[in-house]
């Protein structure tokens, strides 16, 4: 009978870390045609570092100052990374207020009395009066070695760039290689981050296709399409703005322990540990599955 089939392929996976929520999941990844991956915190570790800065003022701590007091009140692993360099400088900051994230964009604020802000190019250049060709020079370069460039702005003026970077998880590459050689037709690379920090990763891990600046429902648009031309189509994700990628995919996967909850929430399937070596194996299961129930 079918049950029994499905529950051994679901008590195997679980012994190899990978939890099925149901057994329609089950026959599903078998079937997987295409696959997305986040970027940050998926196909990365997101335990992000400040690897860079430049500052307008090299002798003053403003930088950091304004850029800590900022990401303090966010939660995104850039501002999880800025903080704890300011703090690792032994630098102090006055408490902002009246801070608004702006999701996939940065961060503005009033600190001592003048509006403030951090986040990507695009978003802080529209409160700055100048940009030298210089700046974009710099940051150019730096997401060209896949690091993301925070800009710092405060009162109008440019204070400087700070250039964080992530590390590729060492399965990724390998993990990638592998659903290929199963037989996966196309591999994807969904980010918010920027086009040129995106391909120097994809690089890396060999992803077919890249599509970046995407904002949540970006992602949600783009499994879609995927959809239409794969029909089967699989979602890797760990972060809150993955879940309506991973709600809209067939299969939806989230991280086990870098997930946020939304996202575990969401997925049909977990990866325990972050193992993404283990979708082979998925993937394997799910196509035996298939086989015993026909
Ligand atoms: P990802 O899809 O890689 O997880 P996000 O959608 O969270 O990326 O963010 C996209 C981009 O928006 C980041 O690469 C960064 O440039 C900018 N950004 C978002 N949040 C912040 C923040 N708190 N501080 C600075 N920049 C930010
Ligand atoms: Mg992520």
């Amino acid at each position: 009978s079918i049950m029994p089939t499905l529950l051994s392929g679901i008590a195997n996976g679980a012994r190899r870390g990978i939890l099925f929520k149901n057994g329609a999941q089950l026959e599903q990844i078998g079937r997987v045609r295409a696959i997305a991956f986040d970027k940050t915190g998926t196909l990365t570790t997101g335990h992000l570092q400040v690897v860079n800065v430049l500052a307008s003022q090299p002798d003053s701590p403003q930088l950091l100052q304004v850029a800590a007091a900022l990401e303090s009140l966010s939660e995104h692993p850039i501002g999880e990374a800025i903080v704890q360099a300011a703090r690792q400088h032994n630098i102090a900051w006055t408490t902002a207020s009246n801070g608004k994230a702006q999701a996939g964009q940065g961060i503005t604020a009033d600190l001592e009395d003048q509006s403030a802000v951090v986040g990507k190019a695009d978003f802080v250049r529209t409160q700055v009066k100048t940009i030298s060709t210089h700046w974009l020079e710099q940051s150019q370069q730096w997401e060209s070695e896949g690091k993301t460039v925070v800009w710092v702005a405060q009162a109008g003026e440019l204070l400087g760039l700070i250039a964080v970077a992530d590390m590729v998880r060492p399965a990724a590459a390998q993990a990638i290689a592998r659903l290929k050689q199963l037989g996966v037709e196309q591999v994807v690379m969904l980010t918010g981050d920027n086009p040129r920090t995106a391909n120097s990763i994809a690089e890396q891990v060999g992803v077919n296709q890249v599509y970046a600046e995407l904002l949540p429902e970006d992602k949600v648009e783009v499994i879609r399409k995927l959809q239409q031309q794969y029909q089967t189509v699989a979602m890797v994700g760990d972060g809150i703005n993955d879940a309506p990628a991973l709600a809209q995919a067939t299969v939806g996967i989230a991280m086990g322990a870098a997930g946020s909850d939304v996202a575990l929430e969401t997925a049909d399937i977990v990866l325990m540990g972050d193992r993404l070596e283990r979708l082979e194996h998925a993937i394997r299961l799910g196509r035996r599955a298939q086989s015993i129930v026909k």
